[in-house]
């Protein structure tokens, strides 16, 4: 388990990403400065283009960031990176078809040198929890799409991270199928008593899921309003119906737009200090 320290899970200051280019440079960052604290679940939302999946690859140490600092549980984002401190979801499930489903689960112990007969339990135990038992000698070929983005969160959950990035891991994926995935991560985030950073273009799914919903423009990639959800926990298929929710899709749907800038009902932003 990686320790909680005493301070935020990830603190982002003064980051910018400038991509060199043809013909000219793309600022996909400006000047980012986002706190998540432990057990919050913040969704990264705004137009394709707007430094989304940059700023969680310069967060996840993917992406080496222009300008700035990035610390995650109070380290350097290489150390994070090295200690294995979060697991990774990408939008399309990155799984390696030779491999049955259970040995792409232990793939990240493997690396960390966990015995055999470790990862195997543990292989077991986390297909439990995305309902995937009895799948374990499958190949990933055999699965639909939304079995095999449950098998690459439980892969991202193998070395028991206490943080997950996510990167649209539900983008691919039918209305149906997502809801039930949105029920499923949103247990497993309670349950694990995890730190998620989650991003989505999608904002029933951002206001369904979250603590705090940052908002974010394009060109250059700022970060322009952060909305407390204060919907009650635990979030249930109820929550999608209370005036409550819908309140807040339309105010995160209006701060989208850049026309909600001063509507007086939305969290005026630095409650956790960004
Ligand atoms: P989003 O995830 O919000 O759709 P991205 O973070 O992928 O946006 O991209 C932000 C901007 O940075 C886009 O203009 C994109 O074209 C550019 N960009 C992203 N990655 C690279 C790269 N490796 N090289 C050059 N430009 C990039
Ligand atoms: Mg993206």
């Amino acid at each position: 388990m990686t320790p909680a320290g005493p301070g935020p899970v990830i603190s982002v200051r003064g980051v910018s990403k400038v991509f060199e280019g043809e013909p000219e440079p793309v600022i996909a960052l400006e000047e980012i400065d986002l706190t998540v604290q432990a057990g919050e679940f913040v969704s990264l939302i705004g137009p394709s283009g707007c430094g989304k999946s940059t700023l969680l690859r310069v967060i996840a140490d993917l992406v080496e960031p222009t300008r700035g600092e990035i610390l995650v549980n109070g380290k350097p984002a290489r150390q994070a990176r090295l200690d294995r401190d979060y697991g990774m979801v990408f939008q399309a499930p990155v799984l390696m078809d030779w491999r049955t489903i259970a040995r792409n689960v232990e793939l990240p112990l493997e690396i960390m040198g966990v015995p055999r007969p470790e990862r195997a339990r543990r292989a077991a135990e986390l297909l439990h929890l995305v309902e995937l038992d009895g799948f374990s000698q499958r190949h990933p070929w055999q699965l639909s799409g939304g079995m095999q983005q449950r098998v690459a969160i439980a892969r991202a959950l193998a070395s028991n991270p206490l943080l997950l990035l996510m990167d649209e891991p539900f983008g691919a994926l039918d209305e149906m199928t997502r809801e039930r995935l949105n029920l499923e991560l949103i247990q497993i985030w309670s349950r694990l008593g995890a730190t998620v950073l989650f991003v989505t273009h999608s904002i029933p799914e951002a206001v369904f899921l979250s603590t705090r919903v940052a908002v974010m423009s394009a060109r250059p990639g700022r970060l322009s309003r952060i909305i407390e959800i204060d919907l009650p926990q635990p979030r249930a298929v109820a929550t999608r119906e209370t005036a409550r929710y819908f309140e807040l899709v339309t105010q995160v749907r209006a701060v989208l737009r850049g026309d909600g800038a001063d509507t007086p009902a939305i969290a005026s932003t630095n409650r956790a200090g960004w």
